[in-house]
């Protein structure tokens, strides 16, 4: 079973797909992982990557789709999509690329929420990393999470849409407490 976690920055995309792994071991498939990973690397990608994520813009489809096809070569199922697709062309792309290997979607899971909390969950998260002395992203400051939440309405949500016409649309209610919501998308995947 192969689904996607859709969602704005600080939904709890990542929160819900570690409990996932966790408890059904499925893998998680986070562009945002492996693009910190790239720039980590100090790769000529990671470079060119990193002042793109830095102001809260999208990463070239190019780029991320390259990452998720080099996943997705290496075999296997179960994967939760986290952060990709982002965009019509990277849903697209991903359509393919499940064709090509075989696979199909599941659902994509709508994780709903809103701004305010968004705000305050994302602030929360750069403080406590900041109190524990861990490296607070460089995306995490308001001006960015702005253009984040920009990037969002603009170009992800319209993927809402999409997966609803192909009948494969399910919304949680991403305010919920964490097990809450992780129960409502196991009473998805059951
Ligand atoms: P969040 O959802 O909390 O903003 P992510 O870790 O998913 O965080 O993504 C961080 C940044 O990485 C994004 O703002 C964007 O610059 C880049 N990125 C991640 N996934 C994609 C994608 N599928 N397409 C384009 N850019 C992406």
């Amino acid at each position: 079973m192969n689904i996607i976690l859709l969602g704005p920055p600080g939904a709890g995309k990542g929160t819900q797909a570690a409990r996932l792994v966790e408890a059904r071991g499925m893998v998680q498939l986070s562009t945002g992982d492996m693009l910190r990973e790239a720039q980590a690397s100090g790769t000529e990608m990671g470079k060119i990557v990193a002042e793109v994520m830095a102001k809260g813009q999208l990463v070239t489809d190019e780029i991320v789709i390259g990452l998720i096809r080099e996943k997705l070569a290496q075999g296997g199922s179960g994967f939760i999509f986290d952060g990709f697709p982002r965009t019509l062309a990277q849903a697209d792309a991903l359509a393919a690329l499940m064709e090509e290997t075989g696979q199909s979607l599941h659902a994509a899971i709508e994780l709903q929420v809103n701004d305010e909390i968004l705000v305050d969950r994302i602030v929360g998260r750069a403080e406590q990393a900041r109190a524990a002395g861990q490296p607070v992203r460089a995306d995490d400051n308001a001006e960015s999470l702005k253009t984040r939440l920009m990037a969002y309405y603009k170009q992800t949500s319209p993927l809402i849409g999409y997966y609803h016409a192909k009948g494969l649309l399910r919304g949680v209610d991403g305010l919920a407490d964490i097990d809450t919501v992780e129960a409502q998308i196991a009473a998805i995947l059951d």
